[in-house]
């Protein structure tokens, strides 16, 4: 019989903050885990934001498959900008109600490609117990009711699912979610319920999201949040071993995979994406936050492209654009061109190979492009720089990610207990469901 599975997804976690909190004695849980373990480093996807890293964490899916394409995208159907919630200023300047919808509900119910299964779809078609505990791709088969009394939209999730006090499958006690996000509450409250998950030994699988070292990374930089944050996330994953009854009988009941979702680099400056392009404003849509931008064509645009690509060269916020054309796609960087497209025996290329000079960047670019919900062009930030969202907010002078660059796109991962040697973030999925259910990887 497999062990049970514990999924913990640290947000914008780098491998050298990873390294460090377990090398200085001061993350003991880290320790714990890596010291059992093996440890590696892995790919993320591009854009390297949370929504999309997520959606393929959870998939096993590129942003191609799952086709979540950026924290905020401009949606063709509905002729309407989504946002997930770069800022609060960014949700307000979208619409609070519907952005609020679009991430509670629609980034699942909707949005999220119904040909991609997430893990827990796939778990629990195969008779077993899954858990989420507020991570935002959460769809399943369970109908849950909101907990707040005047709110009556159903979420479908896992059987046992928790987002941030407002689906609750089971009293578990835990503090609301919300009170300060600052201090760390999001996490306290993923702490409680994980420690009443944990005690009852309530599920074959658990998804156990940790948000707070992202949010005190935007805000302190990506070395910062280690002085604000690093204590309170292992203190989180603590609590799971304490439950068990310490780390023997933890390591007995349960496998355990650990990663991040993306980096962090540290930003400086921030400059709208828009300003370089106020010639085609009304031709096209741009929806940028974080590291990364997009730029949507409208039908009757009078602009193509690369066109658009053009028009940002020698802005110092852009270091590369990409878009499609024919079968092939086109990356530019200081007016160079590299073209390429997948190959039997891997890509085939033409122009300057060093454009792409990025970790997995042929890949993570082809399926960036290649999801039907992103913009035409599609923009990755210089180093230290940021695009301003659609609320005027940026992190100069903390940190981001979103971008090709190795800062924002590689993560930490251990393994303990689950024969899984994952490569890129899309690799997790497979790895759990392979162990869970006994199959083997082909
Ligand atoms: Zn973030």
């Amino acid at each position: 019989m497999a062990k049970k599975l514990v999924l913990i997804v640290v947000d914008g976690m780098t491998p050298a903050a990873f390294e460090r909190a377990v090398e200085s004695g001061r993350a003991p849980a880290l320790a714990l885990l890596a010291g059992n373990g093996s440890y590696r480093r892995a790919m993320s996807v591009f854009p390297s934001l949370t929504p999309v890293c997520l959606s393929s964490i959870a998939t096993g899916e590129t942003p191609a498959g799952h086709q979540i394409p950026h924290l905020v995208w401009w949606h063709r159907d509905e002729r309407r900008i989504v946002e997930y919630g770069s800022s609060f200023s960014a949700l307000r300047a979208a619409g609070m109600a519907q952005s609020i919808a679009d991430t509670i509900y629609n980034m699942n119910a909707e949005h999220l490609s119904r040909d991609a299964s997430t893990v827990f779809e796939t778990l629990e078609e195969a008779g077993l117990v899954t858990a989420a505990v507020n991570i935002t791709c959460y769809r399943g088969h369970t109908k849950h009711l909101p907990t707040l009394p005047w709110v009556t939209k159903a979420a479908y999730g896992p059987k046992r699912f928790f987002y941030y006090s407002l689906f609750e499958s089971d009293r578990t006690g835990a503090p609301l979610a919300v009170r300060n996000r600052a201090a760390g509450s999001i996490d306290v409250y993923a702490a409680a319920v994980g420690r009443w998950l944990i005690t009852r030994d309530g599920f074959d699988m658990l998804a156990y999201y940790l948000s707070d070292f992202d949010y005190a990374s935007h805000a302190h930089g990506p070395e910062g949040a280690e002085d604000v944050a690093l204590e309170r996330t292992d203190a989180a994953i603590q609590t799971l071993i304490d439950a068990a009854g310490g780390p023997d009988e933890f390591f007995e009941r349960y496998a355990v995979l650990l990663l991040s979702d993306h980096g962090q680099t540290e930003v400086a400056q921030a400059a709208p994406l828009e300003t370089p392009l106020a010639p085609y404003a009304d031709s096209i849509v741009v929806a940028a936050s974080n590291r990364a931008g997009q730029v949507y064509l409208l039908p009757d645009a009078r602009v193509d492209a690369p066109t658009v690509a053009r028009a940002l060269d020698g802005a110092p916020s852009v270091e590369v654009t990409l878009w499609r054309e024919g079968g092939d796609a086109v990356a530019r960087r200081e007016r160079e061109e590299l073209r390429f497209r997948p190959a039997a025996d891997g890509w085939e290329t033409s122009g300057d190979a060093a454009i792409l000079d990025y970790p997995d960047a042929l890949h993570r670019a082809w399926h960036a492009l290649a999801n039907p919900n992103a913009g035409e062009v599609l923009v990755s930030a210089a180093p230290g720089w940021e695009f301003v969202d659609i609320g005027g907010r940026h992190h100069a002078g903390g940190g981001s990610h979103g971008s090709l660059v190795e800062g924002d796109s590689i993560v930490p991962v251990v393994t303990v207990g689950i024969d899984a040697a994952p490569r890129r973030i899309t690799d997790v999925t497979p790895a759990l469901v392979a162990h869970a259910t006994q199959t083997t990887l082909v």
